[in-house]
């Protein structure tokens, strides 16, 4: 009698280190960081300029090239609103080793079109200049660097190019690149009220931008342009070592200034109130509703449990938008197509956004259906095969990716490790993520899916937004209207 009781205190106190053990090896391995892809090489020189390197033959004699600084017009000063995008402009008007006439030439060279953000752009948090460069011409990628590296640090800012260059960036100020772009610049003051992000955006002030002294613009890039804040990244049809060879000759020699400025990052504060925007644009091709629902800090993704969150959350939205897509094949649909799920908002933030575009249709239809389904899921959640649906569709997709890794276009590459240096987004490489992806889906369960919905989608309710704020507005919009974009966002 006492040696079984021995016997089972004895098993219960295995089972226990079992059990103990079990928990502290998965939570482990969820805390396990991923690392980077080895097939890409990144590096840092000692002046704080980080590189990507990463050979790819698809296709075949390209070379990738990107020069990225991590800043952007959040960082202009009340002086200088709009010179984040202009200096982006100035770096087609002429630098220490090409004339204006000569990027040019070499760009059409090449085959990429010339500035005007067409092979560069600027936004709130930083600035990409993108070169792509066909290498079967001897000395093009020599070349190349040499525009990059001057790009990086010797951009001539003359007096002429600057006053020349006012007028462009205020024609695109006044036209905008389209409809879309003229209303985003209304809906984001609105979006990012209370914050930075509402007065910094990159296309700026008119009044700044007609008067402001050649300086001011110059102080821009003296404070920004610099190594620590730069990336360098080479993809494509190049050999490795040459590729770091000439990443030194070209950015090892440049500096730091001294009493640099901190590169400051910008919280939002979140939503205050709940309130909607009705935005119309006469060259709008159609209706388009967005629901922002509450704002976060972005979460690293840098764990395995990081990754195995993304996972839930992909598993979430392919859900909703199985369902949306069923709404808009059905005949007469409320919506041309709809879809949600957990998205970028500015650097470091994200939300969970659902969106329809109604086209020509009718707007409240729209709308009523978009709300009503996700208050459906918000309530109900989703079912046992929908979510077997989406776990395989899931695989299989990773699957084929994985399948045609050899095939991936080095732009896709390069566009993945600029989000890296920017945001941080893992990149684990496709053998690594096949492999999660098979070793975690299967443990997803629906119960722990539901909940995510919950936690996604509770206590917002649309209806009094847009019964308060939005019919309306609606409700006067004369026939025929102007097409619209219309923008809720609760707290
Ligand atoms: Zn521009």
């Amino acid at each position: 009698m006492k040696e079984i009781s021995r016997f089972r205190k004895f098993l219960l106190m295995v089972l226990f280190l079992v059990t103990q053990l079990g928990t502290v090896l998965a939570q482990q391995s969820m805390d396990a960081v991923l690392p980077p892809d080895p097939s890409v090489k990144i590096g840092k020189l000692p002046n704080g300029l980080t590189y990507y390197i990463r050979s790819n033959k698809m296709p075949e004699n390209k070379v990738e090239l990107r020069l990225v600084i991590n800043a952007g017009s959040i960082n202009e000063d009340d002086d200088q609103l709009g010179l984040a995008h202009m200096a982006e402009h100035m770096a087609f008007n002429g630098t220490k080793n090409f004339k204006k006439n000569e990027i040019v030439s070499f760009l059409q060279d090449i085959g990429v079109g010339f500035g005007n953000d067409l092979n560069a752009y600027t936004s709130f948090d930083e600035t990409v200049y993108m070169l792509p460069i066909p290498t079967d011409k001897p000395g093009n990628l020599e070349k190349g660097f040499q525009v990059l590296e001057d790009w990086a640090h010797q951009v001539t800012y003359l007096d002429e190019d600057i006053e020349t260059e006012r007028a462009i960036i205020l024609e695109e100020s006044r036209l905008g690149k389209g409809a879309q772009d003229r209303m985003m610049r209304q809906i984001y003051p609105a979006l990012f009220a209370g914050s930075k992000y509402a007065v910094r955006l990159p296309i700026g002030s008119e009044q700044v931008i007609k008067s402001f002294k050649p300086d001011v613009i110059r102080r821009f890039y003296k404070d920004w342009y610099r190594p620590n804040l730069m990336a360098v990244l080479v993809v494509g049809d190049v050999e490795p070592a040459m590729a770091e060879q000439l990443i030194r000759k070209h950015f090892e020699g440049l500096k730091n200034p001294a009493n640099e400025r901190k590169r400051e990052t910008v919280k939002i504060p979140g939503y205050l109130k709940e309130e909607a925007i009705v935005v119309t644009d006469k060259e709008a091709t159609g209706y388009s509703i967005t629901l922002n629902y509450p704002i976060s800090s972005a979460e690293e993704d840098k764990t395995v449990g990081g990754y195995r969150r993304n996972l839930v959350r992909q598993l979430f939205s392919s859900m909703l938008n199985q369902r949306l897509q069923e709404l808009a094949q059905q005949a007469n649909p409320p919506f041309v197509g709809a879809g949600a799920g957990y998205g970028a908002f500015v650097r470091g933030h994200e939300n969970f956004r659902a969106v329809a575009v109604v086209g020509t249709g009718d707007i409240k239809k729209g709308l009523e259906a978009l709300t009503t389904e996700l208050e459906r899921v918000n309530k109900f959640g989703f079912t046992a095969s929908e979510l077997d649906r989406a776990k395989k569709s899931m695989l299989s997709s990773m699957e084929r990716s994985y399948n045609n890794r050899d095939k991936t276009e080095s732009q896709v590459w390069v566009d993945e490790y600029v989000r890296n240096f920017l945001t941080g987004e893992t990149i684990p490489g496709i053998e690594k993520e096949f492999a999660l992806v098979k070793e975690l889906v299967p443990g997803i369960s629906l119960e722990e899916l539901n909940a995510t919905v919950k936690n996604a989608l509770a206590k917002v309710h649309w209806q009094k937004t847009i019964n308060w704020y939005m019919l309306p507005v609606l409700n006067q919009m004369q026939t025929p209207v102007y097409l619209h974009q219309l923008i809720c966002w609760q707290s």
